[in-house]
């Protein structure tokens, strides 16, 4: 392998290693590590070698809309992320609840910013100083070693009590390593998975009660497998696309699946530009499979007013640029030859020798 380029691999051993710490004392290393990822599927560089600035408010924002979900009750119990008696990124996600006055998972947080503009303002403010000051000088560094291996990124200037001015110094931003984010983005499909899970392990440490089996779906109310929530966009979907189902074009029954056309538990995007009516076949045979190109295709070329429209209506956000961004970035990411889930029982492989538009620019 080249100077420079960074096997995806090591990478991925070496991530695993920082994780395998022990016993966590917050979930935020974890939640630091998978904004990172996604940050780098969605703003991935043009060369496998390129180094890429990560603005901290960025991966705030990442950070706060994992636990924005996350801090609603849970069986009546708020769920304990730290052992820490004063957990700020969960203070700065339940004041921006009350602010926007909800305690629904439901609630996009895009539209909780729009309701109280200032109290998200503050939210990110809190969060990025917290995300410098904690996990990110944290992240790097091995089990019972006090110096951090800078693998990832040059964290040199980040420590326990690092000032607003000392970041401003740095752009608000820490830089990957040249070759980091391609390597991230490759590994995506295998880490946020594991992240997840450990994720779970740890909140069900955290919160003694969870330990009994009448809870069985936790991953689900942190990382909103919960599809009751998408049936929202059931009937507006059917009103302007017709009943059918996206892949296969059958009619559709009352209650059929809506699917993440990029798959959820790759990139997680809810937003209207991912979600399609699908059949139960269809959906299931897809699962978490990445779609055909032309899959994309179709989906981005639709109509983005009557989607724009179906968002006021109902309040939920298109997020149709993040959707472009995280399709070339998955894409970009992938061999040539890959197989590729093309529509019910049939795959095509990747070929990327004809890019279209929203991959090639
Ligand atoms: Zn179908």
């Amino acid at each position: 392998m080249a100077d420079g380029v960074v096997d995806p691999l090591l990478l991925g051993q070496r991530v695993v290693a920082i994780l395998e710490t022990g016993l966590r004392t917050a979930t935020y290393k974890l939640a630091t590590l998978m904004a990172l990822i996604d940050h780098c599927v969605e703003n991935l560089p043009e060369q496998l070698d390129d180094d890429l600035a990560v603005p901290i408010p960025d991966l705030a924002r990442r950070v706060l809309e994992v636990y924005w979900r996350q801090v609603v009750p849970f069986d009546g119990h708020e769920l304990r992320q730290s052992t820490q008696p004063r957990a700020r990124i969960l203070i700065a996600a339940n004041n921006l609840r009350n602010a926007a006055g909800t305690q629904s998972q439901s609630l996009a947080i895009e539209i909780a910013a729009i309701r109280a503009p200032d109290t998200y303002q503050r939210a990110i403010d809190e969060i990025t100083l917290c995300l410098a000051q904690q996990p990110l000088h944290r992240l790097q560094r091995l089990p019972g070693s006090d110096a951090s291996d800078c693998f990832l990124y040059d964290d040199s200037f980040l420590h326990d009590h690092v000032s607003r001015s000392t970041l401003r110094a740095h752009n608000d931003s820490i830089v990957l390593n040249p070759g980091v984010a391609h390597g991230l983005a490759r590994l995506a499909g295998l880490l946020k998975p594991a992240l997840e899970i450990m994720w779970v392990d740890d909140v069900r440490r955290m919160n003694k009660f969870l330990l009994a089996d009448r809870f069985p779906d936790v991953a689900g109310h942190l990382f909103g497998r919960e599809r009751v929530m998408l049936n929202a966009v059931r009937e507006p979907l059917k009103e302007a696309f017709g009943p059918h189902c996206f892949y296969c074009n059958t009619h559709l029954p009352a209650g059929n699946p809506i699917d993440h056309v990029l798959p959820w538990s790759l990139v997680g995007i809810d937003g209207l530009a991912n979600l399609v009516l699908a059949c139960a076949r269809c959906n299931s045979d897809k699962s978490g499979a990445l779609p055909a190109i032309a899959i994309v295709d179709r989906v981005l070329e639709r109509d983005q007013e009557t989607l724009e429209d179906i968002a006021a209506t109902i309040q939920w956000p298109t997020q149709h640029q993040r959707v472009v961004a995280a399709a070339r970035g998955i894409y970009r990411g992938q061999p040539a030859g890959l197989p590729t889930w093309s529509g019910y029982g049939d795959t095509v492989r990747l070929d990327v020798s004809f890019p279209p538009a929203w991959l090639s620019t």
